[in-house]
């Protein structure tokens, strides 16, 4: 907790209202949730696209949602990316999957030695569902993918997606180790979105989905030790901050997301041990006028997130504390068996591009034939085919 006394000049200060991420173990009834992105498309630095890390004390980690530059933050929190292979979209706008690519291509590089597994709805038509997001996202990348596939190791690069219905009425999405996942619809934009609750040890977590005020949260969500659901600016603030029309800034806080008085009315009923309140730009001149609307009609425990906002899920308390992570973090080393390059394959070059090598071989000499050396490596383990 904040506060404290420090009782010597030169010991430590006493325990901080910081979370330091990689340094804290977490209890095995414990669960604890990052904000990893709570803004808007247009990413900025201080918030990304939605995100959020949830990692429990039975050691099973879910990123639910990973929008557009997530990917970073997630990164600083220093969790290796072997840890981080279960990724639960709410719906398919880039401010909730882009960095999915990210996480796909980095974990890759920095040593995953696993598939990534993604479990999202589907949609009105097969074209509007999550299987065919990622397979042609893959399509998209397959360049990178080939490329990363002869230089790395393939495994690492598959994708397995669990397509669920997106009408499913609290009905369990995933279920193994202890924890219960369960989806409801959401009504924004079109078919499709929706909203997640977590069950583990006797905790009931809620992640919602994009959405405009609908009947299924309250019900499900109802007495939830942590739910989160969007919150948007106000209409005003969408034309004097956003650059929008006074048409679509009235719909966007009716029709296809939720007024703060909205976002009231629905923690008022369901009640949560803790309410999050997501999806704004959280800035001195805007989070007061979200904040009042929200108060109109609840006046329970709320965090009006911003990213890296931590909270800690025991039985005796949720606590908020904000992360406080390196800009320059390393990938950290998981315990899956490293992955061998694939010797069979090689990098498909035309003879036009490796004649455009350079000789540099005198300068390089003097470091690389002590490594391969070390390293038991021959000239054949620099790959390097022809087509
Ligand atoms: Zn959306
Ligand atoms: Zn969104």
């Amino acid at each position: 907790m904040a506060g404290g006394q420090v009782t010597s000049p030169t010991g430590t200060a006493p325990d901080r209202y910081v979370y330091y991420p990689g340094t804290e173990e977490l209890g095995k009834d414990e669960a604890r949730i990052v904000a990893c992105g709570t803004g808007m498309p247009t990413a900025r630095r201080a918030q990304a696209g939605t995100s959020f890390v949830v990692e429990l004390g039975n050691g099973d980690k879910f990123i639910f949602d990973i929008g557009s530059g997530s990917m970073a933050n997630i990164q600083s929190l220093m969790i290796p990316a072997d840890f981080l292979t279960k990724v639960f979209l709410t719906h398919l706008h880039t401010d909730h999957w882009a960095d999915l690519a990210s996480l796909w291509a980095g974990g890759w590089t920095a040593g995953r030695t696993s598939p990534l597994e993604v479990w999202g709805p589907s949609g009105a038509r097969e074209d509007m569902g999550t299987s065919y997001a990622v397979e042609h996202m893959l399509k998209a990348y397959n360049w990178d993918y080939m490329t990363r596939a002869v230089t790395i190791n393939p495994t690492p690069g598959e994708i397995r997606v669990t397509e669920f219905d997106y009408k499913g009425l609290n009905e369990v999405v995933y279920e193994q180790n202890g924890v219960t996942i369960r989806s409801w619809p959401c009504i924004h934009t079109g078919d499709g979105p929706i909203s997640y609750e977590l069950e583990w040890n006797g905790y009931k977590v809620v992640i919602g989905g994009d959405t405009a005020p609908n009947r299924w949260y309250p019900e499900y969500a109802k007495g939830a030790d942590w739910a989160n659901h969007e919150c948007f600016m106000t209409s005003e603030q969408m034309m004097s901050k956003y650059n929008q029309p006074p048409q679509l800034a009235l719909r966007i806080n009716l029709l296809f997301h939720t007024s703060a008085q909205s976002f009231g009315k629905i923690m008022s009923i369901v009640k949560p041990r803790h309410a999050v309140a997501y999806h704004f730009f959280n800035d001195a001149d805007t989070r007061y006028d979200i904040y009042d609307g929200i108060r109109e009609s609840y006046d329970g425990p709320l965090s009006m997130a911003t990213d890296l906002m931590t909270w800690n899920i025991t039985r005796d308390a949720v606590t908020e504390r904000m992360a406080v992570s390196p800009d320059s973090d390393w990938e950290v080393e998981g315990l899956g068996e490293k992955l061998d390059p694939d010797r069979s394959r090689k990098s498909e070059y035309t003879k036009f591009t490796l004649d455009g090598r350079l000789d540099v071989d005198d300068v390089n000499r003097e470091w690389m034939e002590p490594f391969m050396d070390d390293h038991d490596l021959t000239s054949d383990d620099l790959g390097v085919g022809e087509t």
